[in-house]
């Protein structure tokens, strides 16, 4: 019975496999089209500077307008488009657009300053990236230095070494260089030192639960005390409800991101929502003069 039980198991357990392998055939296939098929998009996150309430910067997230699954979250095709080598192109893709993206949000007379973008573990290592990515920005006449590029901690402390050297090229060629998702890639304070970076983005599974857990809000406070005693600058991920933001205006932290601003938005939403965050200052400004 046992062996029966067990073959039974077994004979699952396969069709389970074959399963996930087709999927992940057909969305290798599926991928590999995507782009010629202009199926990937770019929605951005607002960043909110705590001292002056204005946006400093927008983070450009991905997404697949998938044509029968509908939009698909970065989640489900960032770690297939990594291993079938995918997001090189992809990566290329996104700097283009979200420079593009600048410039039609300067000329439409709602400028920001900073742009972040995603780095994930493959495209660290490419070759040439830092270069490749400075000849797309420079063709679209945006400074390195409106640029932030994103890497998890853990993506960083998988090869210290090989960090250390691929930031330090992104460095010399004027990037803007971020820890994204800190405090869960358990990095020590004696190896960022080596870094040059310019900011840290707090996770947002620390962010969740401030102020009433007392863990966390410990964390959240000397992450920020850490990073100024570094010189660096803080962005919290996350951030939710009220009582959050709250708590973090109460710390030496500069910007915050997360859905109690806004969610990330498509182009389009993304304009109607810088526009109503002009005529709010300038209303609040007017009233006050
Ligand atoms: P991330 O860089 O840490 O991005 C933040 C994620 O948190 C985004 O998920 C965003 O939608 C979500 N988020 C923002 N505010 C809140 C909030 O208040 N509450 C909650 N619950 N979530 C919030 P998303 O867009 O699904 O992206 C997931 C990850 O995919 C990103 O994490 C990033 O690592 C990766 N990714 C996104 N776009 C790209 C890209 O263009 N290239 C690469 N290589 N990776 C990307
Ligand atoms: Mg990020
Ligand atoms: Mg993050
Ligand atoms: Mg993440």
């Amino acid at each position: 019975e046992a062996k029966q039980r067990g073959r039974n198991h077994y004979h699952f357990y396969t069709q389970d496999i074959n399963a996930q392998t087709y999927r992940h055939l057909m969305l290798e296939n599926e991928l590999s089209r995507a782009l010629d098929r202009d199926e990937f998009q770019l929605h951005y996150q607002p960043q909110i500077s705590l001292a002056t309430g204005k946006v400093e910067g927008l983070e450009a997230l991905v997404r697949w307008e998938h044509p029968e699954k509908g939009y698909l979250n970065p989640g489900h095709f960032i770690p297939v488009a990594e291993d079938t080598g995918l997001i090189e192109q992809l990566g290329l893709w996104v700097v283009r657009r979200a420079c593009a993206d600048m410039n039609r949000l300067e000329t439409t007379g709602l400028p920001v300053p900073r742009m972040a973008i995603n780095l994930s573990p493959r495209q660290f290592r490419q070759a040439d990236l830092a270069a490749q990515y400075a000849a797309i920005i420079s063709d679209a006449g945006i400074q390195a230095s409106q640029i932030e590029l994103e890497l998890t901690e853990s993506t960083i402390m998988q090869d210290i070494d090989k960090a250390v050297e691929i930031f330090g090229d992104m460095q010399q060629l004027g990037f803007r260089l971020a820890v994204d998702d800190f405090g869960t890639g358990y990095s020590s304070l004696n190896q960022l030192k080596h870094f040059p970076i310019h900011t840290l983005k707090i996770d947002r599974s620390f962010i969740r639960g401030i102020p009433q857990d007392r863990d966390d809000a410990a964390i959240v406070k000397a992450i920020v005390a850490m990073a100024k005693g570094l010189g660096l600058e803080v962005v919290a991920e996350g951030v939710e409800a009220r009582h959050q933001l709250d708590f973090l205006k109460g710390l030496d932290c500069e910007s915050v991101q997360g859905f109690y601003f806004s969610r990330p938005l498509p182009y389009d939403e993304l304009c109607e929502y810088l526009q109503a965050s002009e005529s709010v200052k300038a209303t609040t400004a007017s009233s006050q003069g």
